[in-house]
This record gives structure tokens, sequence and C-alpha cells, in this order.
């Protein structure tokens, strides 16, 4: 039996241990957010609450075209990879959670370089494989990209917010960028293994 990180295709299992172990993340520098940051960067205020479902659609839609990408690239084999692109691309708001609870925390604690480096180590570590990578690498980029405002790309280390605008479209070219080597090295990978 191969380990798992020389799977050929992508499987449903490492697509669920992904959503978990992103999820997880997003959520504990939520709490790291809330428990680090300074009581200036601690806000309570949400985005008028009928553009969230519009904002929603707007991130799964581009995490769908990842996903679909890489799906036209690789093929059938390639289809967890559909769900789990635009699963990742909503989750990440996640970090909102506690505003909704009614708890004040910063803005988008997880929307963070210290995040995705994060992120990327935690999946390597726990679901050892190089499309999933590829996938989270692409799906935080495009969640970027379609974002607008402010993050704090170095949270929970250091909460000053800088302006995202200037960063979408090269997030943007990132994610289709990412989402395209991934559907070219599974595709490889998988003649490969067919030809012996
Ligand atoms: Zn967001």
């Amino acid at each position: 039996m191969k380990p798992e990180g020389s799977h050929f295709s992508p499987t449903w299992n490492s697509a669920l241990k992904t959503i978990l172990v992103y999820g997880g993340m997003a959520l504990l520098f939520t709490l790291l957010g809330i428990l680090l940051g300074p009581p200036g960067a601690l806000i309570g205020g949400t985005r008028p609450v009928n553009t969230i479902p519009t904002h929603l659609g707007e991130l799964a839609g581009f995490g769908l075209l990842l996903g679909l990408g890489i799906f036209a690239i690789f093929g059938k084999k390639g289809l967890p990879l559909v769900f789990l692109t635009p699963a990742l691309t909503v989750l990440l708001d996640i970090d909102h959670l506690p505003i909704y609870l009614g708890i004040a925390e910063p803005v988008r604690p997880a929307h963070s370089l210290v995040f995705i480096i994060a992120a990327l180590a935690a999946s390597a570590i726990i679901v050892k494989a190089l499309n999933v990578e590829l996938v989270v690498a692409s799906a935080f980029m495009g969640h970027l990209a379609v974002d607008t405002g402010i993050f704090p790309p170095f949270s929970p280390l250091n909460l000053e917010y800088i302006p995202l605008d200037t960063y979408r479209l090269p997030l943007a070219a990132g994610a289709i960028l990412t989402a395209f080597i991934a559907g070219v090295i599974l595709r490889r990978q998988s003649r490969r293994a067919d030809h012996g």
C-alpha cells in the first residue's frame, strides 16, 4: 500500500481531513487574535447582514472556478478537489464567527500570511499530499482576491491592518496559477502511474 503522500489522485478522505485542519487552524487564529490583540484592535462591527450571502456566493463561485480548472486539466479523478477548493475558499470566513456571537475580535484574524504558512504546515504534516497543499494555497489567495477592505498580514503576532485592494489582482493570478499547477502535476503523476 502506498503512503498517502504519493496518491496520484486526490481522495475524499484527504479532502475532508483538509477541511477539518484548515477550519481548525482558522478558529485557532481567531482565538489567538482575541487573546493577543490589543484592545484597540478589537472591534464589534459586522458587514451589513444582507450583503453576506452575496459575498459568500462570490467566494464559493471563485473557489468553484478554481476547482473546475483543476478538474478540466486533470480529469474526473480530480472530483474531490472540485468540492474542496470552494469549501476552503468560503471556510476562511469562519474567523468572523465571534462577532456573530457578540464577542469583539480583531478584523479578519485568519486572513494572514502567518495563518497560511501555519495552515500549509499543518496540512503537510496531517494530510501529506502535494495536491492538497496547492489547493490550500490557491483557495487562500482566491479568498483574499475576492475580499475588499483591510486585513492584518501578520496576525496574530501583529494586528496592524493594511488595505487589500492593491493585492487583489496578483492574488487572483496566484490563485489561478496555483490551481493550474495542481492540475498539471496531478495529470503528470497519474500518466506516469498509468504507464508504470
Ligand atoms: Zn474574508
